[in-house]
């Protein structure tokens, strides 16, 4: 079992609702597993706060669609000005009594669902970004230009991908530029950097983002350190088996060359 098809399972798993092969399957890679261990543990942690939230009541809008969905027999008026008649009045505090949990729930519920599915395609994109890194050191394809020089490199991509990633070499600050490579992320072909510092591989994807700049943000997934942040309308994924901390230098150090650029100080 991978961990692809263990965290598939963990929900279930989570519900006791998995049948004992699977349990017990998914119980033997979670002895072996600390991502999807701690997968787990997030997940129990998660459903134990949603047990633990008190309801709150349920915006206007959300209200009014959910009476709207009502049977006609079973809704109120939409407009009371009058005072209904008092079967009516009785028939509809009794749906009330339920209509204000319920709606709560679907609310919470919606809410929730948008966490987690926002959650997991980020963790999709964060599998996706390592498993690329992982392969592009053991097909040994590793580059597609090899070339330390960031005035080869930067051509290299023109008429290949309609954006023009920033390089930068950084050999000066030990990270030097090992070359270029086009690679297939989130569904889109993006451009690659490869640079290297001391014996570890950096794997730099860049690809056309959503504006606003942001710091460098870690993550981890599966013993790789990933770094992300955004600059100019570019998404950069630094990814390598480095430790979080020189990868986030590393990130800083792009973020700084970058600009250095922009302000016209010579970067050669
Ligand atoms: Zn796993």
């Amino acid at each position: 079992m991978n961990c692809e098809e263990a965290q598939g399972l963990l929900p279930a798993y989570g519900d006791g609702e998995l049948d004992l092969p699977h349990a017990l399957a998914l119980e033997r890679h979670l002895d072996g597993c600390p991502a999807c261990a701690a997968a787990l543990r997030e997940q129990r942690a998660l459903s134990q706060a949603v047990r633990s939230t008190p309801y709150h009541r349920a915006p206007d809008t959300l209200r009014a669609r959910l009476r709207a969905q009502l049977p006609p027999e079973t809704a109120a008026p939409a407009v009371v000005a009058a005072p209904a008649p008092a079967a009516k009045t009785y028939r509809r505090r009794d749906w009330s009594r339920w209509a204000m949990p319920i709606a709560a729930g679907i609310a919470l519920a919606v809410g929730l669902n948008v966490m987690l599915s926002t959650q997991r395609a980020g963790e999709t994109l964060r599998n996706e970004l390592v498993a690329g890194h992982v392969r592009s050191l053991q097909a040994e394809h590793l580059s597609d230009v090899a070339s330390s020089d960031q005035h080869t490199v930067k051509p290299w991509f023109s008429g290949k991908l309609d954006y023009s990633p920033p390089v930068r070499d950084l050999t000066a600050q030990e990270f030097p530029l090992l070359g270029g490579r086009l690679d297939y992320i989130a569904q889109r072909q993006v451009a690659v950097l490869i640079y290297r510092h001391r014996k570890h591989t950096i794997n730099l994807y860049i690809w056309p983002g959503k504006n606003g700049d942001t710091a460098p943000e870690s993550h981890g997934s599966e013993g790789y350190s990933l770094v992300h942040w955004r600059r100019d309308g570019m998404e950069f994924w630094a990814v390598s088996d480095l430790n979080g901390e020189e990868l986030r230098q590393f990130a800083q150090l792009q973020i700084a060359a970058v600009t250095d650029k922009a302000a016209n100080v010579p970067n050669t």
